[in-house]
């Protein structure tokens, strides 16, 4: 029998709730029990796919394919699950279905209602993963902050469900933020207070409440003041501080007694947890010493968000090098206004060019690889950074005047990256590039195999766009070496530069499978590079 923990937010969004619902996770995890998290996400969208990076954030990708809110990346990250599409939940699924079934006459005779139509699929779905998985307690994160209109009916499903389920197994999570002003100097619990009433208004009560303090942790005091006023007990009153790395949160709370009082008001055995490999896995980047310098050289760069898997798995690779990331973003327009401005790339350790879409900024990247390429300053591309690797060599190195991906040109007249034949005939937006965990063959001797140590591997894709194979034998004339393929042969996966300390880009998106305690091979591989980089210019 599943049990259910539910996380909602209050006051405002931003506040870490994604991370508050991982720690809880891992409070669990660290005593032997099974769990996995699902996302409910209120917007209309079917999934993330279509969704603006700049705007919402990154959209992860999972193994099936699924473009999902970027908080699953953060379970990923945390609990080691792969998730499944079963996992994000969007009130466009949800509405998508019920009409469906109306058309189909399923609901005959009946008027189709919020409640219960609504509110019944939402339970089914997220009773659907607890089946499916069969995991002690499943965490269900509601996106958004309560009060907002669409996040309604997920909270009635919530309400709902607490009452169906046998008491005792379900568990209301509320994340609040409680600021502090510097004229007044002390943490203020109104805010917390009037998020409360607004739950209990639609007839939740939380039994828990963690507080956001970017202060630090709550005195006694104002715990006193939350508990009474938000009708909980004191001891279930906890603060979420700024940690770094994040994956020091779970450690925060457990010892403020989170993780006993979740098993006590869940009615789970009481086991000892077993911190020692999680401990040792943060104690990696707080022990890290040496910093190296990353250029993230892309478009939606002054937005943190738009890149969180990203800048994880470059952490993660520092952390298993010993040394901490400095990540920089760099809006590549730049570089097509001010040419010249290029040439500050020469103060970091390692350039990397990611994922994107479209025409904007698309020349300064070039711009930027082929400032890598040249200076011999390690190189990691990443998907669009892949393909504008294979342009930039084809335009400098092979002569080929214009080359372009026929995304930004399609006049081009050397279109180097095309669109996949299979792509053609696609005109809907929402989840139709090639999606997902896809078999890539590595080739032995190269670099990739160095750092992969294997010839079949499996990474995460998402594009319409590909090498095309009518330049494949003069790209590799020219020094290109093509270290992966699919398995099919009918793609390059993989490209890297053998004369150059670091050189490489991959169609897919490594970053997705970056967990804290096995970093991303391409990822390790590339900050290990500008690691040496930095202690060899120190070197006199
Ligand atoms: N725009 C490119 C394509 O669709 C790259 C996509 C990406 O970087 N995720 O193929």
């Amino acid at each position: 029998m599943t049990k259910y923990v539910f996380i909602t937010g209050g006051v405002l969004s931003g506040l870490g709730k994604g991370l508050v619902t991982c720690s809880i996770g891992k409070m669990l995890q660290v005593r032997g029990f099974k769990v996995t998290a699902v996302k409910c996400d209120p917007y209309i969208n079917v999934d993330a796919g279509t969704m603006n990076p700049y705007i919402h954030g990154e959209v992860f990708v999972l193994d099936d394919g699924y473009e999902a809110d970027m908080d699953l990346g953060s379970y990923e990250r945390f609990l080691g699950v792969n998730l499944t599409r079963l996992n994000n939940i969007t009130s466009g699924q949800i509405y998508k279905t019920v009409i469906e079934r109306e058309r189909r006459g399923e609901y005959l005779g009946r008027c189709v209602q919020i409640i219960p139509h609504i509110t019944d699929e939402i339970k089914r779905r997220v009773r659907l993963v607890a089946e499916k998985t069969d995991v002690d307690v499943l965490l269900v994160e509601c996106g958004g902050t309560v009060g907002d209109i669409e996040g309604l009916p997920f909270l009635e499903a919530f309400r709902q469900m607490r009452l169906e389920e046998a008491r005792g197994d379900t568990l209301l999570v509320h994340v609040t933020l409680v600021p502090v002003l510097k004229a007044v100097g002390e943490p203020k619990t109104k805010p917390t207070q009037h998020s409360v009433k607004e739950l209990r208004a639609i007839g939740l009560q939380p039994d828990i409440i963690v507080a956001r303090c970017e202060w630090g942790l709550l005195p006694e005091e104002q715990k006193r003041k939350i508990a009474l006023y938000c009708n909980v007990e004191e001891r279930a009153v906890f603060t979420s501080i700024n940690v770094d790395p994040i994956y020091e949160l779970p450690l925060v709370l457990e010892e403020q007694g989170m993780g006993e009082l979740l098993c006590e008001y869940l009615g789970l055995e009481r086991r000892k947890p077993d911190w020692s490999g999680w401990r040792g896995i943060v104690q990696r980047f707080k022990d890290a010493k040496e910093t190296v310098r990353i250029a993230l050289c892309g478009k939606y760069a002054e937005f943190a968000d738009a890149y969180v898997s990203v800048n994880e798995a470059l952490r993660h690779a520092g952390a298993a090098n010993g040394c901490r990331v400095n990540i920089e973003f760099i809006e590549t327009e730049e570089f097509e206004e001010t040419p010249n401005s290029v040439e500050k790339l020469s103060d970091f350790d390692g350039i990397l060019v990611p994922g994107g879409f479209g025409e904007r900024g698309v020349e300064g990247k070039i711009a930027a690889i082929e400032y890598a390429r040249t200076r011999g300053i390690p190189f990691l591309g990443i998907c669009y950074g892949f393909q504008l690797s294979v342009v930039e060599y084809s335009r400098h190195v092979l002569g080929l005047e214009g080359a372009h991906t026929t995304e930004c040109d399609p006049d081009t007249p050397h279109p180097v990256i095309d669109l996949l034949p299979e792509q053609r005939s696609i005109d809907e937006l929402g989840g139709t590039m090639r999606l997902g965990s896809q078999p890539v063959v590595v080739k032995p001797g190269t670099l990739a195999h160095r750092l992969y140590g294997s010839e079949l591997i499996y990474e995460r894709h998402r594009h319409r766009w590909e090498v095309n194979p009518r330049y494949w034998d003069r790209l590799e004339e020219a020094g290109v070496v093509f270290s992966g393929w699919s398995l099919d042969g009918r793609r390059k996966e993989i490209m890297e530069l053998p004369n150059h300390p670091f050189f490489l880009a991959t169609q897919f998106h490594p970053e997705f499978k970056s967990r804290p305690w096995k970093p991303s091979p391409p990822y390790y591989g590339f900050i290990k590079a500008a690691l040496e980089r930095r202690l060899g210019a120190r070197r006199p």
